[in-house]
């Protein structure tokens, strides 16, 4: 159970001045500040370090020593899985400061921070710390004078580009299997969420994890992260972030040394209620807090709910109805559903989203505008659209936003094309008590990962990325080592 007067106390906190991460140590960048703004309420919180190319080009150069001379790259396993166990127990140690931290300069609810970001963090470092002797080379069944060996080799140098809306979760989805595989790692932070990453990266330093090894680089996305894609000295991209972005990393490669991308480009993920589900007023409570909670900034949420016609009013009634529940306000009140928008540039888009879905036709149920503006904060009502078709530009862009677009349907063939008439195929869900038609949808809608009768919640032993244009290559479960390691043949004749 959290407690709130800790919350307030870390809240208190002032948080200096953050520089670059390089080397194992603190180091000022060449291009400036960045100002920190809290999302909570407007103000400066601090300031981050607007680094340079040559900045990032330094960071590049730390991890590429560090790979090469193989200190971590050929450190023992035991010793590896040691460090990255060390990691977790302080991730753990200091869940709430990295928690409140991370809210400060995101607007997350601190409920779901505490869980999502240190409390995940901390399970995914032990969940590769565990892989790291466990997950080994092949030998193959070849002719009796040959010995075949596959070994599985660290790839060198891992830039992770990551985005604002859970920071500490899905940045460590990247640097956990990366680092478990003895990868060297560059960071590149989101601009509005680049503090618990600083934070974690000298944790990991206390944790032993040696110079040079993870490096964090704060900045404009368009300045490193464009020197970060362009390098021949970066073996590998691992992204979350958009699609223009994704496009981008992609040209980078092209244009330097063909470097792999992985790509987690966001959804607009299908939530499918039949009228036949099981408990229609939990799959209400769920189906809301799948598209509200963190005010929509969820790259799975369910942003276009299809409902069969026949229980379309009492469904929409009793959706719009937990909508309207959910406590929206200060993200660091235990009582607080819903913490704020991540940015003023986040909330207009998504104003913006709902006026141009009510041109093209739908109708507002609940919701559509900002709130407490006079806490200086971004917040945001959750936002109930109905009357939407499948080509509106509500059902076919992601908001990222607190807005959920409903559309009806009659029959499962017609759930099926509009939930598959999308450039994006990350995640869904159906609801229904039909085992028959549950596996049906399984296997004919197209998404990387879809859920029966539930909405979210997936852990860290199932693999999650999209399909379509909501990119490739997947975090978490065993899965991803796959992209941060080589598979070297050697075939030797005895
Ligand atoms: P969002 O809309 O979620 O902010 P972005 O794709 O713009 O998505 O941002 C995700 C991450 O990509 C952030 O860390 C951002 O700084 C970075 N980024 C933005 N533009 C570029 C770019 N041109 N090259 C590399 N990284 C970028």
């Amino acid at each position: 159970m959290l407690d709130q007067h800790a919350i307030d106390t870390l809240r208190q906190h002032t948080v200096p001045a953050q520089k670059l991460f390089i080397d194992g140590d603190w180091r000022a960048g060449n291009g400036g500040t960045l100002d920190v703004i809290s999302p909570i309420d407007g103000n400066v919180l601090t300031t981050i370090e607007r680094a340079t190319a040559q900045d990032m080009e330094g960071a590049i150069a730390s991890a590429r020593q560090a790979f090469d001379d193989g200190r971590w790259s050929r450190m023992a396993p035991a010793g590896r899985k040691k460090v990255l166990h060390r990691l977790a127990d302080l991730i753990e140690r200091e869940a709430l400061a990295l928690s409140v931290l991370g809210v400060r300069d995101n607007g997350t609810e601190i409920n779901m921070a505490f869980k999502a970001e240190a409390g995940s963090a901390a399970s995914t470092f032990r969940y590769y710390a565990e892989a790291i002797d466990k997950v080994f080379g092949e030998i193959a069944p070849t002719a009796d004078d040959i010995l075949a060996l596959v070994h599985k080799e660290p790839v060198g140098v891992v830039g992770a580009i990551v985005p604002w809306n859970f920071p500490l979760m899905i940045g460590s989805w990247k640097i956990a299997p990366a680092l478990a595989a003895g990868n060297s790692m560059v960071l590149k932070p989101a601009e509005t969420a680049s503090l618990s990453l600083l934070r974690l990266a000298e944790l990991a330093s206390e944790a032993g994890l040696p110079d040079g090894v993870l490096n964090v680089v704060t900045g404009k996305g368009s300045v490193v992260g464009e020197v970060l894609g362009l390098s021949m000295d970066v073996d590998v991209l691992a992204f979350t972030g958009s699609g223009p972005t994704g496009r981008r990393l992609l040209e980078y490669s092209a244009r330097s040394n063909l470097k792999r991308c992985y790509l987690e480009l966001g959804g607009k993920s299908p939530n499918i209620v039949f009228a036949d589900a099981p408990d229609l007023d939990r799959a209400a409570k769920v189906s809301a807090s799948g598209i509200f909670r963190n005010s929509g900034q969820v790259c799975v949420a369910g942003s276009r709910l299809l409902v069969q016609r026949d229980i379309h009013d009492d469904f929409v009634a009793a959706l719009a109805k937990n909508a309207e529940g959910f406590s929206v306000g200060d993200p660091l009140d235990l009582a607080s559903d819903i913490g704020a928008v991540n940015s003023l540039v986040q909330l207009e888009g998504n104003i913006g989203f709902v006026e141009t879905a009510q041109k093209e036709g739908a109708e507002r149920v609940t919701g559509g505008s900002r709130i407490l503006e006079e806490t200086g904060g971004y917040y945001m009502e959750p936002t109930v659209l109905t009357g939407v078709k499948s080509g509106d530009t509500i059902a076919q862009k992601e908001v990222f936003g607190p807005v959920l677009a409903v559309i009806t349907f009659d029959t499962e063939e017609e759930a099926v094309a509009i939930a598959n008439d999308s450039d994006f195929g990350l995640a869904g869900a159906v609801w229904t008590a039909d085992l028959s038609r549950a596996h049906r949808m399984i296997r004919k809608v197209k998404t990387g990962v879809i859920h029966v009768n539930t909405y979210g919640g997936a852990d860290g032993t199932v693999p999650l990325g999209g399909v379509k244009q909501s990119g490739n290559g997947h975090d978490k479960s065993l899965h991803a080592l796959d992209k941060y390691v080589d598979l070297k043949t050697a075939w030797i004749q005895l």
